[in-house]
Order: C-alpha cells, then structure tokens, then sequence
C-alpha cells in the first residue's frame, strides 16, 4: 500500500471537530480586531524567502523544498507566510485602499511545508494561522493589541496555562554591530562548536542563539545578549510595549536570549510556549517586529508586525474535556429507523424535511429489523433515533427516542425539529 510521505499526515475526521473549532475562534478574534482574511500561493518564488527569511536561516538553508521547475524557474513550497503576504501588499498595492485604516490587518490559514528532522511535534507539512499588521506606525500599541487578541483566542480555547515570552532584538544597525561583537567573541571557541554553528558563524552568527547542542549552549551561555546593548530608540520601544501589555493586564516574561528563527525580525519579538500537552515542541506562537522586509523584498517602506502560531500545535494544546466535547459535537442529530418498504419511502421524504429544517439526518439505505437498527443508532452515536412504521405514517407523528436518557414521544416533524433544536448539543 502507497503511504503517506515522511512528515505528512491525513487529518483524519475524527480530529476534525478540533481544528474547525481552533480557526472558527480564530476568524471571530480576527473579526473583533479587523482582520480581513489573504489567501496566497502555496508555490512561491524561492528568491522570496532567501531575501526575506534570510539566505542563512535554518529554514532557507536546511529546511526550504526548493526546485527548478521544467522551465528553469527557481520556486518552492512557501515554509512560512509573512514573506508572502508583504509580497502581496507590494504587488497589490494595498497600501493604497483606503478603507483599511491606518494599518493594513490582514490574517491566513493554511499549509507551510519545511524539511525538519523528524520528531514529535514537528512536520513537514503543518498548518499556521498568522497574522500581519503592515502601515506606516510602528507603535508598540500595536503590538500589545494583537497580543491582546491571541490572549483571547487561547482562553476562548480553554487553553490557560502557556507564558508569554518577549524581547527585543534591536534594529538593523544594531544588529550589525552585534553581530561583529558575536563573531569577534565566537572565533575563538569555534573548535568546540558543531558544524552547523560554523556555518551560522560565517552567514549569520547570530542563528548560534537557536543550536540545541549541549557543548554549543555552553559556549552561548557565555555571550553577551542583543538586549544588553540595546540602543535608545528601540529600548524605549521596548519599555513602551511592556507598559501597553501591563495596562491591558497581560502577563509576561522577558528572555533576553530569544532570537527567534527568521532573520525579518526587529525589536520586538515573542514566543507563547508551554501548553500541557505539547511535548518538547512546546513553543504554540511565534512572532514579532518586521519593519524592512518589504524593503529586502523590494517593497515599498513599510512598518510590520505579525505572529503565526502552529494549528497542529494548538489542537494538541486543547484540554482533554474540550477535545472530547469537541468529537461529541459531531455526531448526528437523528438516525432514522424505518420498519417495511412503505417506511424506507417516507423515511427519504421525512429525512429531506428535517434537513431543509436544519437538522443532521442519517439513515440506512438498508433495511433492519428493529434492534438491529436501533444499534446501528447507537454505533453512530445520534442523539436521537426516528422511529418510522406504518401506523406512525398513518398518523403523521414518529416516535421520537432519546438515546441518552431512553426517554421516547410520539411527536409531529414540526415538534421533532424543534424538540431537537431546544435539547442543547453536548
Ligand atoms: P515560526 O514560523 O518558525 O516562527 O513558527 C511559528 C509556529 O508555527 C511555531 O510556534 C509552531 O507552533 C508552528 N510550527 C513551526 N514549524 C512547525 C512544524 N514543523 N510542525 C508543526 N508546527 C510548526
């Protein structure tokens, strides 16, 4: 049997309840804040992200599928979106329609595709809702606002035990003369550091941050970290933003040693980890300042900030009694038990006017003796069985049987319709 491939999986019905729940709280957060939905390419040109990501992340440079198509184009499968989207209101020059207000507040759901190693909580192809604040201010407000959002989204979630991790980054010029500093302290200690890390000292020295090895994080515990040497400008940033999440009762923890995987980010940047239920890949939200990317990518100037967090993550994340409630939810509302051919007929027409009234309707095409089908209505799970005979016909009321409490009536479509939509779901 041909499988799935490595670091794929089917999403298969049973868990689907889940996840509709995760983005059907996430579009209504966006609809409260004002973001209107994007959708872009999943294929994309890999010049996008090497400029925008940068060239030495480990998504660019490990992790990107990237190929040269039949006609010489270089493209990929896009690893992340916030690229895309600022692609986007360059091309689209959303800057321009007015009736987006002072920042342009757009949000995506969908699949980003990265070549990881393999291991629990990560895959190669997972699903991120993210979104992106893009416009000419670059308040801290802005930021807090949107973190507002996501505090939101994770309680509607019933998802109460993570922590909110920031820091700042500084800007570009900071993070060039950083950089000098890092390499001029790592040269040499470099023996002692993995080849990955070599690579990240020649491209981009500030990636050691993200090395997991133990001989690495013993040198990096003795760098000194960007926040120390923050300049004014984006100290005061940082100062304000903390002040903003305060006023809005958030909770947060500052980690002057998260860099964050991308290299787009300035000043602000954030993490929301620690949900039970999620392994060693306990990190749900990622994001932060990108002010520059749409520069790089050859955009016009442009303030950005925006977060993405991994759907597949935050299912995981989901309380036990919720999930279950969740995939309770899904279960049909009625199952229909027909006795005799004249019944099978008029079960159709019945099962046709309890959907039109807005109803989930299941029933057999064959036919069953009355046990049988009644145990067929419980292996489906419905909440409530129809029983359709001929004197039930003759008199124009079924008998109704709920078949959790094993209660039953005989009762008219209208009243069926409504006693089912009274009874609340689980
Ligand atoms: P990033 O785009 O790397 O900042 O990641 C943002 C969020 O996406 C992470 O916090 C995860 O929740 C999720 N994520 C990133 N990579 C993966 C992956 N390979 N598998 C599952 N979720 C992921």
């Amino acid at each position: 049997m041909i499988q799935t491939v490595k670091g794929t999986r089917d999403l298969l019905p049973d868990v689907m309840p889940l996840w509709l729940r995760v983005e059907t709280v996430a579009r209504e957060a966006f609809r409260r804040y004002g973001f209107k939905e994007i959708r872009t390419p999943i294929l994309e040109q890999t010049e996008l992200f090497a400029r925008g990501v940068g060239e030495a992340t480990d998504i660019v440079h490990k992790e990107m599928y990237a190929f040269t198509d039949r006609n010489g184009d270089q493209l990929c499968l896009r690893p992340e979106n916030t690229a895309s989207v600022v692609r986007a209101y360059n091309q689209h020059k959303l800057y321009n329609d007015k009736t987006a207000g002072e920042n342009t507040k757009l949000y995506y759901i969908g699949p980003m595709f990265r070549r990881e190693r393999q291991q629990a909580g990560r895959y190669r192809q997972f699903y991120q809702i993210g979104a992106e604040v893009m416009g000419a201010s670059d308040d801290p407000a802005i930021e807090a606002e949107v973190i507002e959002m996501l505090d939101w989204m994770l309680k509607e979630l019933g998802i109460n035990d993570t922590t909110l991790l920031i820091n700042s980054v500084g800007d570009a010029a900071l993070r060039g003369a950083y950089l000098e500093t890092l390499r001029a302290l790592l040269a040499p200690q470099l023996d002692k550091m993995c080849s990955d890390c070599h690579h990240r000292y020649e491209t981009n020295a500030l990636r050691v941050f993200d090395c997991k090895i133990e001989s690495c994080q013993t040198v990096i515990a003795t760098l000194p970290t960007i926040t120390d040497s923050l300049d004014e400008a984006s100290r005061t940033h940082f100062e304000q933003f903390k002040a903003h999440l305060d006023a809005r009762g958030i909770a947060y923890r500052v980690n002057p040693r998260m860099v964050r995987g991308l290299d787009y980010y300035t000043r602000t940047a954030f993490e929301i980890v620690g949900a039970s239920g999620l392994g060693a890949q306990n990190t749900v939200v990622g994001g932060g300042r990108y002010d520059g990317l749409s520069e790089l990518i050859g955009g016009v100037p442009t303030k950005g900030f925006g977060f993405a967090f991994g759907l597949d993550r935050m299912v995981m994340a989901l309380p036990d009694a919720e999930a279950e409630r969740l995939r309770a939810s899904d279960a049909p509302d009625v199952f229909i038990v027909f006795l005799g051919d004249a019944a099978r007929q008029h079960s159709f027409r019945l099962a046709q006017q309890l959907r039109r009234a807005g109803l989930s309707v299941v029933l057999d095409f064959d036919e069953r003796k009355m046990k049988k089908a009644m145990a067929q209505a419980n292996k489906v799970q419905a909440r409530y069985a129809l029983i359709v005979g001929d004197n039930e016909i003759a008199q124009g009321t079924y008998g109704l049987k709920n078949l959790a409490t094993s209660e039953q009536e005989m009762l008219g479509v209208e009243a069926i319709t409504q006693r089912i939509s009274e009874s609340a779901k689980p």
